[in-house]
Order: structure tokens, then C-alpha cells, then sequence
């Protein structure tokens, strides 16, 4: 016996219990515990999960840079001084910008202490 964790590859459903080959119950993708052919280990999944988080904040993060400078750019039509609005935004779009760099490469950098 393994104290392996054996979950699937393709959606992260418990696969202990079940025989050693077949089909998830969840997604119907094959498995084959002997070989481990779509298999994955518990912390592979924990951590592409995290990725997909990380991914959606940064996806948020550029998000509202984008509409923040897409504000500037409409308020910069009808303010008297065109140029306030675009700086204010272009400032603030580019400290979350910079947020979400920061970020990717802290990540980086924990990637690979592993
Ligand atoms: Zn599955």
C-alpha cells in the first residue's frame, strides 16, 4: 500500500477506494493508479489552483488599470484640463500595474525556492 494521494489529474476528485484502474466518477476521465497515468499528486492540484488565483488577481489587477485609464480618457473630454484627469489615471494605472509586476515576479521568486 501507497500513502501516495491519488486524485485526478484532470479535476482534483478523491480517487482512493476506487479500483486500480478505471474511470473518475467526476469528469470520466481514465486513470490507472499502477502507472499513475492520470493521476495527480495532492500537492500538484493544491498548487495549480493557487496558480489559477494568483492568475485572476493579477487578470483583476491589469482589469482595473485598464478601466481606470479608459475613465481618464472619457472625464479628459469634458474636464476643463484635459491633462488632470489622464495623469491622475495614468498614475494610478500604473501603481497597479506595477502591483501586479511585483507580484509575478515575487511569485517567480517563490517558484523557485521549491
Ligand atoms: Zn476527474
Amino acid at each position: 500500500m501507497t500513502t501516495r494521494s491519488m486524485i485526478c489529474a484532470k479535476c482534483g476528485y478523491d480517487l482512493r477506494g476506487l479500483p486500480q484502474r478505471g474511470g473518475c466518477p467526476e469528469c470520466g476521465s481514465t486513470y490507472n493508479k499502477d502507472t499513475l497515468n492520470g493521476i495527480a499528486s495532492l500537492n500538484s492540484a493544491y498548487r495549480r489552483s493557487e496558480n489559477i488565483s494568483f492568475w485572476l488577481k493579477i487578470a483583476a489587477l491589469i482589469l482595473s488599470a485598464l478601466m481606470i485609464m479608459g475613465c481618464a480618457g472619457i472625464l479628459s473630454y469634458f474636464a476643463k484640463t484635459p491633462s488632470k484627469p489622464l495623469v491622475t489615471g495614468g498614475f494610478m494605472c500604473c501603481m497597479l500595474l506595477l502591483i501586479a509586476i511585483a507580484m509575478i515576479v515575487l511569485k517567480k521568486m517563490d517558484d523557485k525556492e521549491d
